[in-house]
């Protein structure tokens, strides 16, 4: 089931930089359509896959993929399970690091789509070379360098505290085989209108968190706060408290492996008092912004 609802959030950053992008849109709405009612500000939609996966939906009509986990996601929403291409045509595809809870169903996304992955240098090497993606169908970056694969948006590789192994089957015994897939990344991704994500990935507490706010200035943060892999809901509290400070957050890696206990009321309790927006999200549901 998907739900969907709006919160405001009064980003400056975004009513100034997106009123060409909102007044364009709302010209051809418009024209489109004179006897509607005023037609509504076009929004960013940013569906949870669950874990670390995002849809988003840009204001330009770019479609945005991070760590599609689908297939054997316990979380991810049944009608992609069902059919990965009903995911929608995927313009832009990020993968923060190998394990198999982000990595997922990416490369056969980047070849239904006929999209470039983009990745650690050193996952995107071995998948080439396993055979596992097509060389065309591979970026390789890596931490503070930053890609511009589409029109006004900017995707930035930013440290995580984390680790990466790609586990793929040996083609001829098909047992799983575990191979050395470089480290782990966030990104810092900057929409059309200046919005500012920063999806950390999978990380622990890590000190250059502060400067890597006060460099980027992310307006929205998605951390994980399942604990046990990344940091617990303590730990991201503290993060969000006294380094990054962002506008708003939304919990992620949580809800789907005993292994990552955290929960959001232990995230909620530990975000007591401050003023930053929490937004609780359901896996499936879409929030717009
Ligand atoms: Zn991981």
């Amino acid at each position: 089931m998907k739900i969907t609802h709006r919160f405001k959030l009064s980003f400056a950053a975004v009513a100034m930089t997106s009123l060409a992008v909102l007044s364009i849109n709302n010209a051809q709405a418009q024209t489109a359509a004179p006897a509607a009612a005023p037609a509504a500000k076009p929004k960013v939609e940013m569906q949870w896959l669950g874990q670390a996966g995002f849809r988003i939906m840009t204001l330009g009509g770019k479609l945005i993929v991070i760590d599609p986990w689908i297939k054997s996601g316990p979380k991810a929403p049944a009608n992609y399970k069902a059919d990965l291409a009903s995911v929608g045509k995927i313009d832009l595809l990020l993968v923060t690091h190998a394990h198999v809870d982000h990595l997922g169903d990416a490369p056969e996304l980047a070849k239904i789509n006929n999209t470039k992955l983009y990745g650690p240098a050193d996952m995107v090497t071995p998948l080439i070379l396993l055979g596992a993606l097509p060389a065309e169908l591979g970026h390789r970056f890596n931490k503070t360098g930053a890609v511009k694969p589409l029109p006004g948006i900017k995707v930035t590789a930013v440290q995580a505290e984390h680790s990466s192994l790609l586990v793929l089957p040996n083609p001829t015994t098909n047992k799983p085989e575990p191979h050395p897939a470089g480290e782990a990344m966030g990104y810092i991704i900057e929409l059309e209108n200046g919005f500012k994500i920063w999806h950390m990935g999978d990380t622990g507490l890590f000190g250059d968190m502060k400067f890597i706010a006060d460099h980027y200035k992310p307006d929205l943060v998605m951390i994980p706060i399942g604990g046990n892999f990344t940091m617990a809901p303590e730990d991201a509290a503290y993060a969000l408290k006294t380094w990054i400070k962002p506008k708003a957050v939304i919990p992620m890696h949580y809800n789907s492996n005993p292994l990552t206990p955290g929960t959001l009321a232990e995230f909620n309790a530990a975000m007591k008092g401050s003023p930053i927006k929490i937004v609780p999200m359901t896996e499936g549901q879409t929030v717009s912004f």
